[in-house]
């Protein structure tokens, strides 16, 4: 799913993916020219396998998230909030939901045998 960043504006506007069992949904709103401000919420569980014997397993996830959007390359300040940047006029919501699909796969998890 892509929304142009032309199409957004003060006003807040939903949106909503679903993908692999994870629901990435809520509001995109423009920030300044060329930047996007969005808050949503991932929900939902991944599939995945123990870091240490390999057991099937599901992480649940339920954060927040706020992220800001730039058209082209980013010329504020960093560091404060996550910053992500697509360079043809399209934020790509799947992008941002695999990029944080992944964030989450890159921590350490362990089924339940091995956590004790
Ligand atoms: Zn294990």
């Amino acid at each position: 799913m892509e929304i142009a960043f032309k199409k957004v504006a003060k006003e807040a506007l939903d949106f909503e993916l679903v993908k692999d069992g994870v629901r990435f949904f809520g509001k995109v709103s423009k920030k300044s020219d060329g930047l996007i401000l969005l808050k949503a919420d991932l929900a939902g569980k991944i599939s995945h396998s123990c870091d240490r014997c390999g057991e099937d397993l599901e992480i649940e996830i339920n954060e927040p998230l706020e992220i800001l959007v730039s058209d082209g390359i980013y010329k504020g300040a960093a560091d404060e909030i996550d910053v992500i940047e697509f360079y043809d006029g399209f934020i790509d919501f799947d992008e941002i939901l695999q990029s944080e699909i992944e964030s989450v796969k890159s921590d350490y998890h362990y089924c339940a045998k091995c956590k004790n």
